[in-house]
């Protein structure tokens, strides 16, 4: 473990991890191609916010764990992230694909018990079983639910709700915003205590993101995400950002908003724990 994690800093730690994804692999290969994008010289290291990431004595870069391909090491992710978070630190975590939000909020809820959840994605990732697999990237919110990892699940940037899901959503009281139904200019979150953030890339409208293995039109702008993120003003215990797939990209176009989500999310993370 590296030693030098402290209380309240900032780990960015990659997790390799695409072994539950139901249509095409990839996301494993997300943590470095994130990375180079984040440390590139043609931006910087400062979030909109004003916090700068360059020599930060809170921010510490842990590298990536890479998990093999069986449901053992996968369900381990859950030890790996409670290394991290006993020492009081905040992890920001790069998946991977979704489903390791599962093994990760086992760790969270073990330590902070059930935390409110802001979730981003284009899908509800409710479904029981894909493919006869419980812990496929479309199901995590299932279990987590089950096991009463969360207080409060606050999704938002849905656009493939379907009859199954919104049984579930029901079953066990998601507050769902569709994004049929949202306006940027109203939406105010409405958190009271700690919460933790879960960032599916596919939130975002494909033109922005196309990196991702299920394109679904008709997302969010960067813009609108990110205005959401700087609305939150209560401290944020741990987040992910999941489901880049390099082998999707243009250009490295997606690398680049996920490491500006890293920037955004993480700024947000130190301003709002001092
Ligand atoms: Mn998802
Ligand atoms: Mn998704």
């Amino acid at each position: 473990m590296n030693p030098d994690i402290k209380q309240n800093d900032l780990v960015l730690m990659g997790i390799c991890s695409d072994q539950m994804s139901s249509f095409k692999r990839g996301a494993a290969l997300a943590p470095p191609a994130i990375r180079s994008a984040l440390y590139s010289t043609s931006t910087n290291l400062t979030s909109e916010a004003g916090v700068d990431f360059s020599n930060n004595l809170r921010f510490v870069d842990f590298g990536d764990l890479k998990i093999a391909d069986d449901i053992e090491a996968f369900m381990e992710i859950e030890a790996h992230v409670s290394t991290v978070i006993s020492r009081g630190a905040i992890p920001l975590i790069l998946g991977g694909d979704h489903a390791i939000t599962y093994p990760i909020m086992r760790a969270i809820s073990k330590r902070h018990g059930p935390i409110d959840t802001l979730h981003f994605d284009a899908h509800p990732d409710l479904y029981d079983e894909l493919n006869d697999n419980r812990l496929s990237h479309a199901c995590p919110f299932a279990r987590i639910m089950e096991e009463k990892l969360v207080k409060r699940l606050v999704q938002v940037g849905i656009r493939t709700m379907n009859k199954h899901q919104s049984d579930q959503a029901q079953r066990f009281g998601v507050e769902v915003h569709e994004l049929r139904h949202f306006d940027i200019n109203t939406f105010k979150p409405d958190f009271n205590g700690p919460i933790y953030i879960s960032f599916d890339m596919d939130v975002l409208d494909p033109a922005y993101a196309p990196g991702v293995g299920h394109y679904e039109p008709g997302g969010m702008s960067v813009r609108d995400v990110i205005t959401i993120i700087h609305k939150l003003n209560v401290p944020i215990i741990a987040a992910d950002i999941v489901e880049y797939n390099p082998s999707q990209d243009f250009n490295n176009i997606t690398a680049m908003v996920a490491a500006k989500m890293v920037k955004e999310i993480g700024g947000m993370i130190i301003k709002n724990t001092p």
